[in-house]
């Protein structure tokens, strides 16, 4: 007979450094909640893409790589980068190799203050900071445009050239309206320096007032970045929706996660809202060589990741299920070390799948 449950298939990269502990955790969660569920089913497939194969073949990706990673439904990511790869190699080699063909132009990254979780700002307390964070993925600062002429000389000019074009902008921009729209507060802050870049900031303005008007419900402001810093610490609770540049939400999103406890519990989704190629979800941190093969690698940002994942694929329930068991978990004190706990990645791992299978 011809099943009627929803399946969804899955490409699993792990990559480098705790990439693989986290990743193994993630899908451990995955399949417990798929289980628990029992609505749809998820399959599996491992790629092993990572800085060690670089080393052996001068390559991230082999060939044909891309076009098998495009019948997935979605990709899990772990983390890329080595201590002996130069850290723009394995970005641009794996990461963006990926992103920019399959036009994942949306990077979302949601930041929240976990319940048991302890944000360094004073007096801040879960539910004073609910963030989601709209990055530019396809250009900006980060096209790699530029140059390198007399090369150690005195004279030595390099240029990194940003680009804007209004096609990526606009697209962006109203991805970012339509979140805000989405959320209770319908609120949402354009970010960017145009007071001292005053031709694609300028335009940035300027598309983001052209898109608001077909959002009349939803309250805009502007700020610039610099004066964006001081207001996450210091009234974190006036923000909700935040889109800006390739650059600035980088810098951003980074100091989003350490206020709100750890980089080891954020999440980030690189979507094509197209939906024409698989989007990949990731936790935000890196590959943390110095914890690698410890087995004190925090899961928790693979387990939101999991969540947003789940969510993007249409199952909210589940990801509403394992996004509530985690914060559970957390709450009852099972976590990892950069969370003050003694908990190692398979302690957490287990503690939620048990949970998972209580909520149902
Ligand atoms: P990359 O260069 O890819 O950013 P990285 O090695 O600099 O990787 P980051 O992820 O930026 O690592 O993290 C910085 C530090 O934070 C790590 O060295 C590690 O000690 C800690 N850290 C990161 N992720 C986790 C995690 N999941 N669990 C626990 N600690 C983590
Ligand atoms: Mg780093």
């Amino acid at each position: 007979a011809v099943s009627d449950r929803r399946t969804h298939s899955i490409a699993c990269i792990p990559a480098d450094g705790i990439g693989p502990e986290v990743i193994s955790a993630g899908v451990e969660v995955l399949k417990a909640v798929a289980a628990a569920d029992g609505t749809f089913d998820m399959t599996f497939e491992d790629y092993d893409w990572s800085s060690e194969t670089y080393k052996k073949t001068g390559k991230y990706i082999p060939d044909g790589g891309l076009d098998s990673l495009k019948k997935h439904d979605a990709i899990l990511f772990g983390a890329v980068g080595a201590p002996d790869v130069p850290d723009h190699i394995s970005l641009w080699g794996l990461r963006l190799a990926i992103c920019q063909p399959f036009q994942q132009y949306a990077n979302v990254r949601p930041t929240k203050i976990f319940r048991g979780t302890q944000s360094p700002l004073r007096n801040a307390t879960h539910g004073d900071l609910d963030w989601v964070i709209i990055r530019e993925n396809s250009e900006g600062e980060y096209a790699g445009q530029g140059g390198r002429s007399h090369r150690g000389m005195p004279w030595e000019v390099a240029t990194e050239v940003s680009i804007f074009t209004r096609h990526a902008v606009e697209r962006l921009i109203r991805f970012a309206f339509e979140t805000a729209q989405s959320r209770p507060r319908k609120h949402i802050t354009v970010v960017t320096k145009s007071n001292a870049q005053r031709n694609g900031m300028v335009m940035w303005d300027d598309v983001a007032a052209d898109v608001a008007k077909d959002f009349q419900d939803v309250t805009v402001e502007k700020m610039l970045v610099d004066a964006m810093t001081c207001r996450m610490v210091l009234q974190p609770k006036s923000l909700d929706t935040i889109v800006a540049t390739n650059l600035h939400a980088d810098i951003l999103s980074d100091l989003a996660a350490a206020l709100a406890g750890s980089i080891g519990i954020a999440p980030t989704s690189n979507l094509d809202p197209t939906r024409q190629n698989p989007s990949m979800f990731e936790p935000i941190h890196g590959s943390a060589f110095d914890i690698t093969g410890k087995g004190v690698a925090n899961p928790v940002g693979t387990f939101w990741t999991a969540a947003e994942m789940l969510k993007w694929l249409g199952e909210k329930e589940a990801a509403e299920v394992l996004l509530q068991c985690t914060e559970q978990v957390c709450e009852n004190g099972i976590v990892t070390r950069d969370l003050g706990g003694s908990a190692g990645t398979v302690e957490v791992t287990k503690a939620v799948c048990e949970q998972i299978r209580k909520a149902y």
